[in-house]
């Protein structure tokens, strides 16, 4: 067991007040730069000389960078209030007035916002960060850091992947969860049944290793395959692992539809069952017979709350899903792996069998065809890219009916795995239900985009300037505090990111500075590749990665690897 005790620091290149150092449940208090002390002194003393010094040191102190003039928000909720922020040595070293201090780059922030880096905690940038390592589509909408891994994928081995990461230089800071799918199929492929003993302590150690490596917790993908095929008992006993190592459980639900109730009581079951904080992912309730059902969801979250358990949830804004193809066909098609696939899908029996139930469920969710389904990238044939399934269906000069419509997405689903689709199947009410409930915060459900690359949801590009421009300056439905909050402490506390999220002394330093009447996201359905507007400055790490507004190149992320 580890012991924890008040440690009084002084440390150099930092100024007085209490923050997290890095390390776990150990408070500092630290003295002005460039003082003299160096040894350990009792609390009355620092305390009583903490205020001499720091108007002591600040005038005359150099820093590496200065942002002076702004409005601060600070990432707790609180109300913004002027002051300049000093950077050095990548952390922030001071907050407040800056006189006759000296920075080697001074930022005028007047008239703009200055804000934590946003902390994008349902992202998935694997593949991504290879080929664009600058991250443009996060950076420019003011993500410094984002929690890769999610519903259920990741990298199986993270110390190596941790290890690329340090090696490629990105331009965001990274952590990642350890995904469930992933384990599975390494420890039993695609099959569709309970694990063996054996298969079961296989993908337990496999999420040791994983957080030993310094995952930030475990996350499940319970519609995809292999993870559907997961009774909860399987996923309590992996989530039980990771919160042995302090993790949390993030989930995509079995169900955002006609089940999402049992979906996210299965969520909180796991949560209470396995000791683990929970973090529902990209919370929606989906298809029209279920819209106004956000109150009884959050209802379910707010009562587990109340029992204690440590739940919170996390939003894309959009009424629009973005998920594969895949999923409008039943997933017992796919047990097995792809060739089981094919083989049932060009049995006619069998495959006229797919049809009539994907049917059935296209009538059960209210819909009278699949044109709520449009393609973003179908890679055998790019024509389609931006096309629904009823337009890609009379291209083919097939009737209008939805079994003709679901003999097209079976072609394609055959033609390759996991074409990417938008689906619009949410209601805006419920979404801002949502937004307004003060446990969940903004994420984007992305992956790092090469601009002008295929048709992704425009939420790789403008989740968070939509939430400032639409809900907060147009709609009035969250107060900005309150939404900056939602993308930066909130976050930080949950994933157990404890040097982010806020500006305070000692924090590293990821900042955004933006333009309160710019702001806005400008990425569209059909025009995604557009990067969001009137973020003018951020720094990663205390480099500037956006200088008016451009994209400087500069790759100075870090891995975040939970200590
Ligand atoms: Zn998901």
């Amino acid at each position: 067991m580890q012991s924890f005790r008040l440690n009084i620091n002084l440390r150099p290149r930092s100024s007085n007040g209490i923050y997290f150092n890095g390390e776990k449940n150990k408070i500092a208090f630290g003295s002005c730069a460039d003082c003299l002390f160096s040894k350990k002194m009792n609390m009355r003393i620092v305390l009583t000389l903490g205020l001499f010094f720091v108007w002591g040191c600040v005038a005359g102190q150099s820093f590496d960078l200065i942002i002076k003039n702004g409005r601060i928000i600070d990432g707790t909720g609180n109300s913004w209030y002027y002051g300049d922020v000093g950077v050095t040595g990548g952390k922030i070293a001071f907050i407040g007035r800056i006189d006759q201090a000296q920075g080697t780059r001074i930022i005028d922030a007047q008239r703009l916002l200055v804000a934590p880096g946003f902390i994008d905690v349902h992202a998935h940038i694997e593949g991504g960060e290879l080929t664009s390592p600058t991250a443009n589509n996060f950076i420019h909408d003011g993500v410094t850091s984002v929690v890769t891994g999610n519903c259920g994928g990741s990298n199986l081995n993270l110390e190596a992947y941790f290890q690329q990461l340090d090696s490629i230089k990105t331009s965001i800071n990274v952590a990642s969860l350890i995904g469930h799918n992933t384990v599975r199929r390494a420890a039993m492929g695609d099959a569709q049944r309970d694990p063996t003993l054996e298969e079961q302590q296989k993908m337990e150690g496999l999420v040791e290793s994983a957080m030993k490596a310094g995952a930030v917790g475990f996350s499940t993908g319970l519609i995809y395959v292999p993870g559907t095929y997961a009774k909860t008992p399987e996923v309590v006993s992996l989530a039980r692992v990771a919160a042995r190592y302090n993790g949390v459980y993030a989930s995509h639900i079995r169900n955002e539809g006609d089940n999402v109730t049992e979906a996210v009581s299965e969520a909180i079951n796991i949560g209470r069952e396995a000791k683990i904080p929970v973090e529902i992912s990209h919370f929606k309730v989906t298809y029209k017979p279920n819209w106004g059902r956000s109150t009884e969801t959050i209802g379910l979250v707010e009562q587990a709350r109340m029992e204690g358990l440590d739940v919170t949830i996390d939003q894309y804004p959009y009424v629009a899903s973005s998920t594969t193809l895949d999923t409008t066909v039943p997933s017992w098609v796919f047990a097995g792996g792809r060739d089981s696939m094919k083989l049932r899908i060009n049995d006619p029996t069998t495959r006229m069998k797919i049809k009539k139930e994907m049917v059935a469920d296209l009538k059960a969710k209210k819909n009278k065809n699949y044109s709520f389904a449009q393609v973003a990238r179908y890679a055998p044939d790019t024509t389609l890219n931006g096309k629904n399934i009823s337009e890609i269906n009379r291209l083919k000069g097939r009737k209008s009916k939805p079994i003709e419509e679901a003999e097209t997405i079976l072609e394609m689903v055959g033609a390759v795995n996991r074409t990417q689709m938008v689906y619009f199947s949410m209601d805006e009410q419920d979404l801002v239900r949502i937004l307004q409930y003060p446990f969940n915060m903004i994420a984007s459900d992305a992956g790092i985009v090469r601009f002008g690359s295929g048709m992704p949801h425009p939420r790789a590009y403008g989740t968070n300037a939509r939430v400032l421009g639409r809900y907060v300056k147009e709609m009035k439905v969250i107060r900005l505090e309150e939404a900056i909050r939602r993308m930066t402490s909130l976050p930080a506390q949950k994933f157990n990111l404890r040097d982010r999220g806020m500006l305070r002394e000692g924090m590293a330093a990821d900042v955004v500075v933006f333009d309160p009447a710019l702001i806005g996201d400008v990425a569209t359905y059909s025009n995604p590749h557009a990067y969001s507007k009137g973020f003018q400055y951020v720094l990663v790490n205390g480099q500037v990665v956006v200088d008016e507004g451009k994209h400087t190149g500069v790759r100075n992320g870090q891995v975040l690897r939970m200590k």
